[in-house]
């Protein structure tokens, strides 16, 4: 009822209805009616219309959230599964471990992780390629995953890598149990593409709780533990032990003190003579750079101690500038001396040799000195053709059109494939002295050094012994045709002082 039907009727109770008043009062609530069902009708459409629009924005709406949803099922897939082999990433694998460990403490259960390192993986994705290398890792997550009880989980870390986590352990058996079959399980070779490929792996354990209580300290351990399996020639399993974590600890000092002996210049080059034996009279024909490390004390560190770790950490390359740089700075002083033009030979790492700059930073060094090429010769292992034989060879073929020379060192150790001196621009062959020490007492040491000198002399590459401690052994040597010797007989690694004073004419 309106404001205006309200007054007239309280007016008319009031005072009385006449006719007029009464017919004025009925126009009144008719029209009141009329608007009231204008309302209701206009309220009905409009509701009417708002259910249906709701519904189809409902219908949009379960729509999107279940776009949604599912966009969120595989971020989350994403976020915590590897995309090559779909097994749970190292998110995930943290996780795993993190609520593993949370059970086993509540019941006072043991856990163990192991970490896994495919050996020479490289090598696959070198000479296969990168695709074959993804399948290669496919199948591997396959035979790990087949060897699994179901409440174990396996993860891939990245690269090479997985972990196995083996929770509620009973007994030290069913960790034996599946690194044995771990290994195994690799041991058949891998058929892909109709190619076959064999890999082994290396395995590293640690154990909850008795080598850590948190997940980071687990896995951190069974990493060392997986790298003395590496360590100790591969295809193998290690148990963590505090020694390892000793010698990790050794390694991060000496690796610091490594970097304060660079910056104060704490590093000395010993000379040891190479000697030209097939002539009548031994001439000097070369020095070999062995680089020692002065302490403050005066005490001489070897390069078997600090050269591994300089080369897991980046900082061979610092050193093997310094010791170029030394060599060159050597060869001016030797410049007008008895020992002009005698040329020392440095050894170089593989990671040097795979640096893209360490061709162009050593002939600068050399320029820099005004040192020519024939002066300097490079003793290079085996294992710097791992990586790439073509582009090592292209890097060597540099080095020889500035007259450098190129030595290959510890010869008959590695795999000594026939292949690479065929194919490797190197000019001397050296042969390790471990074939050395033992040839006159060991019929197939000694037939060792004579093959391998027989094949240099024959791909007319220059073969030098090394490791000669004895008159014995010299005669052996010349016998057999070898040219150069170098070794205890002659004389120790010395400073080049020393070593001025030997030759003094
Ligand atoms: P290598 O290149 O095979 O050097 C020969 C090693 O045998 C030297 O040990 C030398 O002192 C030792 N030696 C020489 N003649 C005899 C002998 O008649 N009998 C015995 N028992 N040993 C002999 P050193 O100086 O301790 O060097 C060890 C290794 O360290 C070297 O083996 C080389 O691989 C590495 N090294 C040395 N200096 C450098 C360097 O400046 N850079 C790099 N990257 N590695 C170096
Ligand atoms: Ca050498
Ligand atoms: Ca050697």
């Amino acid at each position: 009822m309106n404001k205006l039907t309200k007054r007239l009727l309280k007016r008319h109770l009031k005072e009385g209805f006449d006719l007029d008043s009464i017919s004025k009062l009925v126009d009144a609530f008719s029209e009141t009616i009329d608007q009231y069902e204008q309302d209701r009708l206009m309220l009905e459409r409009s509701l009417m219309l708002t259910s249906d629009e709701l519904n189809e924005i409902n219908d949009t709406l379960r729509h999107r959230i279940t776009e949604i949803q599912n966009n969120q099922d595989l971020l989350k897939h994403q976020a915590y599964h590897d995309s090559l082999t779909a097994l749970p990433n190292r998110t995930n694998i943290m996780h795993t471990i993190h609520h593993a460990l949370a059970l086993a403490k509540r019941h006072q259960q043991k856990c163990a992780i192991l970490f896994i390192d495919l050996d020479d993986f490289k090598k696959i994705n070198d000479t296969a390629g990168h695709s074959e290398g993804d399948r290669f890792l496919i199948e591997v997550s396959k035979r790990l995953q087949s060897i699994l009880r179901e409440s174990d989980t396996l993860g891939r870390l990245g690269g090479d890598e997985f972990i196995i986590i083996l929770e509620n352990i009973a007994s030290g058996s069913q960790i034996t149990e599946v690194y044995n079959r771990a290994l195994r399980s690799l041991s058949t070779p891998f058929i892909i593409d109709g190619n076959p490929y064999v890999v082994s792996c290396s395995i590293g354990i640690s154990n909850f709780p008795q080598d850590g209580e948190t997940v980071e300290e687990l896995i951190r351990k069974a990493d060392l533990a997986m790298y003395q399996a590496k360590k100790l020639g591969k295809n193998r399993f290690h148990y963590f032990d505090e020694s390892l974590e000793r010698l990790a600890i050794h390694r991060v000092k000496t690796e610091e003190s490594l970097r304060e002996a660079i910056e104060n210049n704490e590093f000395v080059l010993y000379y040891q003579p190479k000697i030209q034996i097939n002539q009548q009279q031994e001439t000097l024909v070369g020095v070999e750079a062995l680089i020692r490390w002065k302490k403050e004390d005066g005490s001489l560190i070897f390069p078997d101690s600090f050269i591994p770790i300089a080369e897991k950490c980046g900082l061979i390359r610092n050193l093997t500038k310094w010791v170029i740089t030394e060599a060159c700075r050597q060869l001016k002083r030797w410049k007008n001396t008895s020992l002009a033009n005698i040329p020392i030979s440095v050894n170089i790492s593989a990671i040097d040799i795979a640096d893209h700059g360490f061709v162009d930073s050593t002939l600068s060094i050399l320029k820099n000195y005004d040192t020519p090429g024939h002066l300097i010769n490079l003793e290079l292992t085996e294992s710097v053709f791992f990586d790439d034989m073509n582009t090592v060879n292209f890097k060597l073929g540099e080095l020889h059109n500035n007259n450098l020379t190129i030595s290959l060192d510890d010869f008959g150790t590695g795999y000594s494939s026939l292949s690479y001196i065929q194919d490797l621009q190197i000019d001397f062959l050296k042969i390790d002295k471990s074939f050395i020490f033992g040839m006159s007492k060991n019929k197939k040491s000694l037939a060792i050094v004579k093959s391998i000198i027989d094949l240099g002399n024959n791909l007319g590459l220059t073969v030098i012994a090394e490791g000669v401690e004895t008159a014995e052994d010299k005669e052996i040597l010349i016998n057999a045709n070898c040219h150069i010797a170098q070794g205890y007989l002659y004389s120790r690694p010395i400073e080049a002082g020393e070593l001025e004073e030997i030759y003094r004419k």
